[in-house]
């Protein structure tokens, strides 16, 4: 066997093994399936090769043209696939028909052409089974022609693809240009030389080197993770801004959406991607998605504002490969819910307003608009709680009820202005002597005074301190001289609740009235 069918025998290992390796990484990777079948069909061909120049006998000899075309045409229509795959082409079914048509005819052609001489024009045998002298014939140019083109074509698109993409992506992108440019240029070598005379085919050699980079974009680079199948029709159509970064910090990645994002907020979105993530975007954005995974929102400059949520990207093998960043304009949302917290916030003040108001109108309602003093309402309640308190506490509580002497007579004498005056007076007087709180203005021209924590004598004796001060009252007309009547009653002595006290004060004060007036009497 020649040398150079070891070479090509070699070759074939390296792709089967290669194929073998991408189908076995990433079943279910779009492009997973055209790598395989490239490989696949370049194998084919290698193999193809290295039997015609294993001394295979004459009728099979030409027979081996058909795996040989079928390689060559599998592998042009498999690395064009792969490429779609990768530049997220989404594999369409016209699309893969169109691309077989020319293999199939070819095949039909190969099959034929012992009789049509349309590809081999002349075959010329030697006495040495491996010389043969082969020209070509016009298919096999219009063939070459065809196959260039489909390749070409892949080069551009992964060209195009290293040009627009950055970091990981964009050696990925470099590898695999690579890895389609070393077979291409070698064919186009070994037609374009003598060399194909010999019908020693060394393009299998060289898509062995495409097996082998391949083979390193998928283990080391881990190509078919990372590769953005349709990625244009996902993530360049979210609204969402997604980020890319890869483990040095590298911006990989930027869709439309972050393109415009970054541009609102004053960084150019446009060649933001393949720079330091710190130095290509607003710090802010930088702050948001510090060192690891979180969700934050952040204003940018512009006063944009954005919820921003990055999480790692990791290997199956659990390294990490990056981060992406997903961000999400929230300005309205937010201004929404100030919106809603202020509206809150202003009818919480309302509401405190309101009850203030409510409160000063209670308040309002209890006391006596004449005197400022409490009014009767409420007071028998808050009596009762009182009691219930000291009576608790062990303690004493006495209350003494007052009544203006002849008030009717002042009035009738005076009139009801300096009645009202009185009444004033008498109020301040008590209200002196006692708490104010105390002091309750219980009807017409009556009052009451609570006393807590006194005993019946000692409430006796506060009593009549009221009653001289009530006597010392004076008014504008001189003439008036006030007098007041006392009655007191004291808890637990002479009843425990509100009514018992006030009944027993009454009669203490009916009697200080029929004692003559102005005086006080302790209830019995
Ligand atoms: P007594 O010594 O027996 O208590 O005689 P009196 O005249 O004080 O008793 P009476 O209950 O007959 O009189 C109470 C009067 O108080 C009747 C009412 O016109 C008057 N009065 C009640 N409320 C007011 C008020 O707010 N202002 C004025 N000026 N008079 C009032
Ligand atoms: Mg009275
Ligand atoms: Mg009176």
């Amino acid at each position: 066997m020649a040398p150079l069918a070891l070479l090509v025998a070699l070759a074939c290992v390296i792709t089967a093994a290669t194929g073998y390796l991408a189908a076995r990484a990433r079943r279910g990777t779009p492009a997973a399936g055209p790598l395989t079948g490239t490989l696949a069909a370049v194998t084919l061909w290698g193999a193809a090769v290295v039997a015609m120049n294993a001394g295979t006998p004459r009728p099979w000899l030409d027979l081996l043209v058909l795996p040989q075309y079928l390689g060559v045409a599998g592998a042009v229509l498999g690395i064009r696939l792969f490429a779609d795959a990768v530049t997220g082409r989404p594999p369409r079914r016209r699309r893969v028909l169109l691309l077989s048509v020319e293999p199939v005819l070819l095949l039909v052609v190969v099959a034929l052409d012992p009789w049509w001489r349309l590809l081999h024009a002349t075959v010329e045998h030697t006495g040495d089974p491996l010389l043969r002298f082969v020209t070509p014939g016009p298919l096999f140019w219009v063939h070459s022609g065809y196959s260039y083109l489909v390749v070409l074509s892949t080069a551009l698109s992964l060209w195009q693809l290293r040009r627009s993409s950055s970091g990981l992506q964009r050696r990925q992108a470099g590898t695999m240009l690579l890895a389609v440019s070393v077979p291409f240029a070698t064919n186009l070598v070994v037609v374009l030389t003598p060399a194909h005379l010999l019908n020693v085919d060394v393009t299998p050699v060289a898509f062995a080197v495409t097996g082998v980079l391949f083979a390193y974009a998928v283990l080391q680079q881990d190509l078919l993770r990372l590769v953005p199948v349709a990625r244009s029709l996902v993530v360049d159509t979210v609204s969402d801004a997604v980020l890319v970064v890869d483990e040095r910090d590298q911006l990989v990645d930027v869709n439309p959406a972050g393109r415009d994002l970054l541009d609102g907020a004053g960084w150019p979105g446009a060649t933001a991607a393949g720079r330091s993530f710190r130095e290509a975007v607003d710090p802010a954005l930088v702050r948001a998605v510090g060192e690891g995974e979180g969700d934050v929102v952040a204003t940018l400059a512009g006063g944009t504002q954005v919820d921003v949520r990055t999480r790692w990207i990791r290997d199956p093998r659990g390294r990490v490969l990056g981060r992406v960043v997903v961000a999400r304009d929230v300005t309205a949302q937010v201004a929404a819910a100030r919106a809603v917290e202020e509206a809150n916030a202003r009818l919480r003040a309302q509401v405190a307003t309101i009850e203030e108001l409510r409160a000063e109108l209670a308040e309002e309602a209890a006391r006596d608009p004449l005197t400022g003093l409490r009014n009767r309402r409420r007071f028998v309640d808050d009596l009762a709680q009182r009691l219930a308190a000291t009576a608790a506490a062990g303690q004493p509580l006495s209350l003494v009820l007052l009544d203006v002497d002849r008030f009717k007579g002042i009035n009738d004498t005076h009139g009801h202005a300096v009645g009202d005056d009185v009444l004033v007076g008498v109020a301040q007087a008590l209200s002196t002597h006692a708490r104010p709180e105390d002091v309750v203005r219980y009807g017409g021209e009556e009052f009451v005074v609570l006393l807590p924590h006194l005993d019946a004598d000692a409430a006796r004796a506060r009593a009549e301190v009221l009653r001289a001060a009530c006597g010392q009252v004076r008014v504008e007309v001189e003439a008036v001289r006030i007098t007041v009547s006392a009655g007191v009653a004291t808890s637990p002595d002479h009843g425990s609740t509100p009514d018992e006290l006030l009944l027993a004060a009454d009669r203490a004060l009916y009697e200080a009235k029929e004692g003559g007036r102005d005086q006080v009497v302790l209830a019995d």
